[in-house]
């Protein structure tokens, strides 16, 4: 790991932005041989991404799922009302109209299992259907991480990592990856890197190193607890509905249990009574946080339509993110939580 912006002229190379780093580059082999294909090392997750919206011709078809994380949604937006691009919606359970949108459009986003319903989207059948000639496929793999789902063996053209979440998993950094499987693609992004300046720092990378050290563990270790705590979430007189990937009555188990290799660490969850009663819960928590982001070692929960822009999810609907911490603990935590929040919804 090296700090060097500049190298020896004469060297493999001369810049940081330009030709990469040693550093950046051993992240890249570590996400890149994981994924089964070549990864880029961005600033942060929405750097990967506008990395990739960068690549599609101006008046382009842009599809994206109605439940997918806010910031692609802001970005697809934005460029929308720009004329750049023009953008689509369809529900990722929705797999027919996917296979039909494979025809038309020039790039198709899928974020599988999404943020923050958790849906889990036919990926075997929409990244092998038909395409538009020159279309990309790209699926947003930050819930599910390399380690429970591969896309680019599916048939997606493109993956993208916030490394900010299971992959770092310390809530220390931001960093992003793309990772394609084609050399003309990857010397595409990397020129964007180049002329957008959206380089990783060097810390960041450092501790992305460091945490993918252990993300096995620690993502068998919270799934494990969050499979636990869904099932008990599911009978308390508290929670009028659980969603998780891993639960038999989840409405696309069916497609997580084929494609994915564990359900990960993020339940979302419908408190009983109002608004008030959820952002109750959040309060009333003592070991778990009430913090935004996910995929970090400690717990994290939080009411995401209380966040600006999220206004149209359930009011009612809390993200937990599950840490490694003791699950009986977090149990214990929880439903405190959720037992006073009752005397606020009445
Ligand atoms: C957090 C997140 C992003 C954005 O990543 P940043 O590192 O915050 O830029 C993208 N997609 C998903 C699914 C995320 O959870």
């Amino acid at each position: 790991m090296s700090p060097a912006s500049n190298f020896v002229l004469g060297d493999a190379r001369a810049y940081a932005r330009d030709d990469g780093t040693p550093g950046w580059e051993a992240l890249e082999a570590v996400v890149g041989g994981l994924e089964g294909g070549q990864a880029l090392a961005l600033a942060s997750g929405m750097a990967a991404i506008a990395a990739v919206f960068d690549q599609v011709a101006v008046g382009s078809l842009i599809v994206i799922p109605d439940d997918c994380y806010q910031g692609v949604t802001g970005l697809a937006r934005a460029g929308e009302q720009r004329g750049r691009w023009r953008v689509r919606t369809l529900p990722a359970t929705d797999t027919q109209a996917w296979v039909a949108a494979c025809r038309e459009a020039d790039l198709l986003w899928l974020e599988s299992p999404s943020n923050p319903l958790l849906v889990v989207a036919d990926l075997d059948v929409i990244c092998a259907a038909p395409r538009k000639p020159g279309a990309t496929v790209a699926v947003d793999n930050t819930f599910a991480t390399p380690l429970n789902q591969q896309p680019l063996g599916l048939g997606a053209d493109v993956v993208v990592h916030s490394a900010t979440k299971s992959l770092g998993g310390h809530s220390d950094l931001l960093a992003g990856l793309v990772v394609v499987r084609d050399d003309a693609r990857l010397a595409a992004l990397r020129h964007v890197r180049e002329l957008t300046g959206a380089t990783p720092g060097t810390l960041e990378v450092f501790l992305a190193l460091r945490g993918l050290r252990t993300l096995a563990l620690r993502l068998e270790r919270s799934q494990q607890s969050a499979q636990v705590l869904a099932e008990r979430l599911s009978v308390h007189p508290a929670v009028t509905g659980v969603r998780y990937p891993g639960l038999s009555g989840h409405p696309t188990h069916a497609a997580a249990r084929r494609q994915l290799a564990g359900f990960g660490m993020v339940i979302s969850f419908d408190v009983r009574g109002t608004a008030a009663a959820a952002d109750a819960v959040c309060a009333g928590v003592r070991l778990i946080r009430h913090a935004t982001s996910l995929g970090a070692v400690e717990s994290t929960m939080e009411r995401r339509a209380a966040v600006p822009g999220q206004e149209h999810l359930p009011p009612t609907l809390l993200r937990l993110s599950v840490g490694i911490e003791s699950v009986d603990d977090l149990w214990r935590d929880l439903d405190a939580a959720l037992q006073q929040s009752q005397a606020v919804a009445r």
